[in-house]
């Protein structure tokens, strides 16, 4: 403690004291989580620059001080800005959101930790330069930089955002400041073109790790396409998810999609629409199949909703879209597309579009809207409010949803699974008897994040207020991975709560781990216990 208050008195010299906070109103938002932990926090650091973080890790060394970097810290569902150990000192890099450089011809933004999605975004806009970047579900408001680290994925063109990341800067443990690629020659002009530069490629030991502070890094973004629709696959039988997994490997390996593919099982697309039916269900879970069937038939959900992007040149997208409806065809009940103007044409006519197509328009077009622009690049919270699912206060879901700070019950459980239907059944099989097990519902995403895996992204929804209903969430939630684990079906991200037990076995990959952040921070300041000791 004294060697804390000792720290905590020279960042104040580094800082000032506006920015380094300590008192229990500052500290009390990075401790909101939507996973059942609680965590001391010592302090909250708030550099806005490279030469401060060299400082503040050489104070934190000589005084034995933990810090736990983050960037906008709203990685919901996974540990939003919370410490994977207690009594660490919080660096908020929010301060740090200069947009570097955007290379118009080049297609890169070079940005800081505190970038946000909607941050840049607006400044595309506002620049009128035509370049789109890919949004994750998590908000406006959440980093780049972030979801990069986290290896994390959108659902539009360019989805996956390690491999769209090109050159880093990093503050390692011992104050040396590192940048990778070419970015270590003086001069050097790919250095955000070009991910591998030259010898070891080291940004990856960066990502999922706890091996230094990214203080930068480049982002590839994608050229305005010509055209640009999304495609929708209404699947209303389970018995068409083994020839729709064939279709979308033949549409991804022939490039038809240019972004990852996502098929939402029925529960999924409703949690995005609804809150859980407590009523309904006289405060009994889980949900009911007769009460999932009859929403989701008045919803016009399918079994398995197919979403994907599709874009290029108007002929480009026209052949792609002959080549979905050739290979889907017989596998689909339902294929259709969306372009800006059929939008256009249902916002303007949303009376008769309703009447011809049995729905409730301003519901459909809500989403389709949401969808719809995510899919082209616009940020949006339309992911967010299915953190709410089994929320029984009424949040007042304000201009910015915050699911921690509402006390959402949400834990992501993401494996990734082969892209037959043998292992998504194999894999269901396993979890299906655990979520019934436990009384909570199986919200299945499938995204096929490149032409052979899906990553199946399924939240644990559960109502944070019950003492009884959060036990049995984090005992479904280990009862899940340890099952998948034992049958090789492994999580391509971790939330806190899960990282002790998956880091510390002693295969040789996880000592090869451990050997490596000895080297680097050999007093272990950073993040202690994210992804390496
Ligand atoms: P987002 O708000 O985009 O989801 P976070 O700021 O919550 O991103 O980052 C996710 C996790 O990645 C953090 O909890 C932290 O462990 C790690 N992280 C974030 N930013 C950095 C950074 N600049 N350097 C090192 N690790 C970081």
């Amino acid at each position: 403690m004294v060697l804390v208050n000792q720290a905590i008195a020279e960042f104040r010299r580094v800082l000032t004291d506006k920015y380094v906070q300590v008192d229990a109103a500052s500290l009390e938002p990075y401790g909101w989580c939507t996973i059942p932990l609680e965590r001391s926090i010592s302090a909250v650091l708030l550099p806005e620059s490279v030469e401060q973080i060299v400082e503040i890790v050489q104070i934190a060394n000589s005084h034995q001080v933990s810090l736990y970097p983050i960037s906008t810290g709203r990685n919901w569902g996974y540990g939003s800005a919370l410490p994977v150990r207690n009594d660490n000192v919080i660096v908020d890099l929010g301060r740090m959101n200069r947009i570097i450089e955007v290379h118009s011809d080049l297609a890169y933004a070079v940005v800081e930790p505190g970038v946000t999605q909607g941050q840049l975004y607006a400044y595309l806009r506002e620049k009128k330069i035509s370049l789109s970047l890919n949004p994750t579900g998590a908000g406006p408001n959440c980093s780049i930089l972030g979801n990069a680290l986290e290896r994390g994925f959108g659902i539009g063109p360019n989805g996956d955002h390690f491999q769209a990341q090109c050159g880093m800067e990093v503050v390692l443990a011992d104050g040396e400041v590192l940048r990778t690629g070419f970015g270590h020659y003086a001069g050097a002009k790919a250095t955000y073109l070009y991910k591998w530069g030259l010898g070891p490629y080291l940004d990856g030991i960066f990502t999922q790790s706890n091996f230094g502070i990214v203080t930068k890094i480049g982002v590839w973004l994608m050229p305005t396409p010509e055209a640009f629709e999304v495609c929708y696959i209404t699947c209303n039988s389970e018995h068409q998810l083994g020839p729709l997994i064939e279709g979308v490997r033949k549409l991804i390996a022939s490039n038809t999609f240019q972004g990852p593919m996502n098929l939402l099982h029925r529960k999924r697309a409703l949690i995005m629409l609804d809150r859980y039916p407590w009523d309904a269900m006289a405060n009994q879970t889980p949900l009911d199949e007769t009460l999932v069937a009859d929403l989701a038939s008045q919803k016009k959900i399918g079994m398995w909703n197919g979403v994907g992007a599709i874009c290029g040149s108007t002929s480009q997208v026209r052949a792609a879209k002959q080549t979905i409806r050739k290979i889907l065809r017989d596998k689909a009940d339902r294929i259709t597309f969306l372009s800006d103007r059929k939008l256009q044409i249902l916002r303007r006519f949303p009376r008769a579009s309703g009447l011809l197509l049995k729905m409730n328009m301003s519901e459909v077009l809500k989403a389709l809207e949401g969808s719809f622009g995510m899919l082209k690049g616009i940020p949006s919270q339309m992911a967010l409010p299915l953190a709410y699912w089994r929320n029984r206060a009424n949040p007042s879901l304000e201009s910015e949803i915050n699911p921690a700070k509402d006390r959402c019950g949400l834990m992501w459980f993401a494996p990734v699974i082969p892209m037959t239907l043998e292992d998504v059944s194999a894999f269901r099989n396993i979890i299906d008897p655990i979520f019934r097990e436990y009384r909570f519902e199986v919200c299945i995403t499938l995204t096929a994040i490149n032409g052979r895996c899906f990553d199946a992204t399924i939240p644990l929804l559960y109502d944070r207020t019950e003492p009884e209903e959060v036990r049995r969430a984090q005992a479904c939630y280990d009862t899940l991975v340890r099952a998948c684990r034992l049958h090789g079906y492994i999580p391509y991200r971790l939330g806190i709560q899960s990282m002790l037990e998956e880091t510390t076995t002693q295969d040789v990959f996880w000592r090869v781990v451990q050997k490596l952040k000895s080297a680097l921070d050999p007093n272990g300041i950073l993040a202690p216990g994210r992804y390496a000791p």
